[in-house]
This record gives C-alpha cells, sequence and structure tokens, in this order.
C-alpha cells in the first residue's frame, strides 16, 4: 500500500520517529498494509463515513481506513511520540485526519458524533479494550452514535463476546453483546502478523447495533449478570442470593437449580426486569 497512498513503509515511519513499542501501552503494531487493509474492509463501505479509531500509533490502520475512502477518522492516541507520524498522514490526506492526544477511556465519543454515520474501527490496546467495549454497549439509549465497531481483540476475549448459553466462553460479555448487538468474529490474525508479536492468536469482531434489544435495565442486567457469573458453577438459588434467590428466579419463571451459563439473554433480561 505504500504504493497505493504514496506514504512511506511503516517500519521506515517508525524507525525515523523512535517508537519502539512499550508494553505498558499494549503496543503491538500492524504493519502488513494488505492486513490493514482487510481490518478496515471489515466494516463495509466508509465512503461518507466518520471513523472514530483508538490507538493508531504509526498508523497502519489509519492509512487503510483513509485509502478506502473514510470521509473522516477521528483518531485517540495516548503516546504523545506517535503523534508527528500521524501528522504526516494528517498532511498527506487534508481536513480527513483528527488525532486526538489522550486516554480514550477519558473521551466523550457520542460527543465527538457530529453528523453523519460513524464506526469504530480499532486494534485496541489489549489492556483497556474490554472496558471500551462495554461503554460503546451500554449508552442508555439505543440505538447507539455507531454504526458498527470493528474491534481487534485477543481471541480469548473475541470468543467470549460472540458467545451464547451453553458455551464455555459465555459470561457477562456475551450476554451484553448478544442483547444489544449482533456480534460475529471475522478473522483471526496470528501473532506474528504484530511488531513485536503479542503471545497470542487475535481476532477481529464485527458487531452491529440490534435494533429492537429486549427493554431491560443496563444497571440490573450488570447486576444479575455479575452475580450469576461471579459464581458461575453454583447454582442460581446460590449465586444470586445477594439480589433475592429463589424468589427472584420464581418471580423470573427460571428454574432456581439450573446455572449461569444456561440462560439465555433474554432469560437474563427477564432476570433483570423481575429484580
Ligand atoms: N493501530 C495501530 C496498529 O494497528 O498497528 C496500533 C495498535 S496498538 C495494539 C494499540 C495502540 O493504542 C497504541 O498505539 C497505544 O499507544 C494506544 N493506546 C494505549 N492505551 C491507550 C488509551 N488508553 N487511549 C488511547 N490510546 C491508547
Amino acid at each position: 500500500m505504500a504504493a497505493l497512498d504514496g506514504l512511506p513503509p511503516l517500519r521506515e515511519t517508525i524507525q525515523r520517529h523512535g517508537l519502539d513499542a512499550r508494553k505498558a501501552l499494549g503496543q503491538n503494531f500492524l504493519l502488513d498494509l494488505n492486513l490493514t487493509q482487510k481490518v478496515a474492509r471489515t466494516a463495509g463501505a466508509l465512503e461518507d463515513v466518520t471513523v472514530f479509531e483508538v490507538g493508531p500509533g504509526p498508523g497502519g490502520l489509519t492509512r487503510a481506513i483513509l485509502a478506502l475512502g473514510a470521509k473522516k477518522v477521528v483518531a485517540v492516541e495516548r503516546d504523545a511520540r506517535c503523534l508527528p507520524a500521524l501528522a504526516e498522514i494528517a498532511d498527506h490526506y487534508p481536513g480527513r485526519l483528527e488525532v486526538i492526544e489522550g486516554d480514550a477511556l477519558k473521551i466523550d465519543f457520542e460527543a465527538l458524533a457530529a453528523d453523519g454515520p460513524v464506526k469504530i474501527i480499532a486494534n485496541l490496546p489489549y489492556n483497556v479494550g474490554t472496558q471500551l467495549l462495554v461503554n460503546w454497549l451500554l449508552p442508555k439509549a439505543w440505538p447507539p452514535f455507531w454504526q458498527s465497531l470493528t474491534l481487534m481483540f485477543q481471541k480469548e476475549v473475541g470468543e467470549r463476546i460472540v458467545a451464547s448459553q451453553d458455551d464455555d466462553h459465555y459470561g457477562r460479555l456475551g450476554v451484553l453483546a448478544g442483547w444489544r448487538t449482533n456480534a460475529r468474529m471475522a478473522f483471526d490474525i496470528p501473532p506474528q502478523a504484530f511488531t513485536p508479536p503479542p503471545k497470542v492468536t487475535s481476532t477481529v469482531v464485527h458487531l452491529t447495533p440490534n435494533e429492537n434489544p429486549i427493554p431491560c435495565s443496563v444497571a440490573n442486567l450488570e447486576k444479575v449478570t455479575q452475580a450469576a457469573f461471579g459464581q458461575r458453577r453454583k447454582m442460581l438459588r446460590q449465586s444470586l442470593k445477594p439480589l433475592g434467590g429463589e424468589s427472584l428466579l420464581v418471580k423470573a419463571g427460571i428454574d432456581p437449580a439450573r446455572r449461569a451459563e444456561t440462560l439465555s439473554v433474554e432469560e437474563f433480561c427477564r432476570l433483570a426486569n423481575s429484580l
């Protein structure tokens, strides 16, 4: 893609700006621009779309998103060392890349979503990825400000996001994602595709909002999933004791002898609504 966008190869950018990867910032860079394009393409059409990206780093994914025609990219990066490299990309695509230096966990993304459709695409830093996803899944109002989330996670986290009942990976993330979205794993990326390589395989997860999720309070759903999966091997009459135990389960029409992982998303919503 160096030829395609006319910018220098990422390896050179990294060397020139001294961007040696920092573990504490979850820095595993994707330098293969064919792969970053594959990730960006998973988000579907990008024309007329504003893309929010978390952690652009040296800008491999950012470049792919811009080359695929996104109207604008708003990228939040915590590491100030990356800013000069990102400024080069911004110069190459005048008016189409805005970089915000800061911690994505403290950014109000909804307030940044001005006009037109928004998609979120990111190779997330492993230490804040799950929290960011939960923040995007749990606004009070639904449908959310975003049209889709295309996110890279450690594969094990991806499996938890797409898991449904009776699956070993099913837990709080699977319930929250299953309640409000259609989530699927798009493809895996092996460790050696990254610099430096992480210990585990990564996966790209694509989520689109479920238009009509079962009406249910976010706070109550959080309470029941936390309690139920906090002691996932126990019967629900035991794990849900602090929330009413057997009487709550009877009210929701659920057998108190069942275990958390056997409940569907719909049954978790019934529990939340019975609280
Ligand atoms: N997008 C680049 C790529 O695909 O090669 C880099 C991805 S790397 C896995 C994660 C990036 O997130 C790093 O650039 C890191 O500095 C940045 N980062 C880490 N914590 C962050 C935070 N709390 N807010 C914003 N960016 C963060």
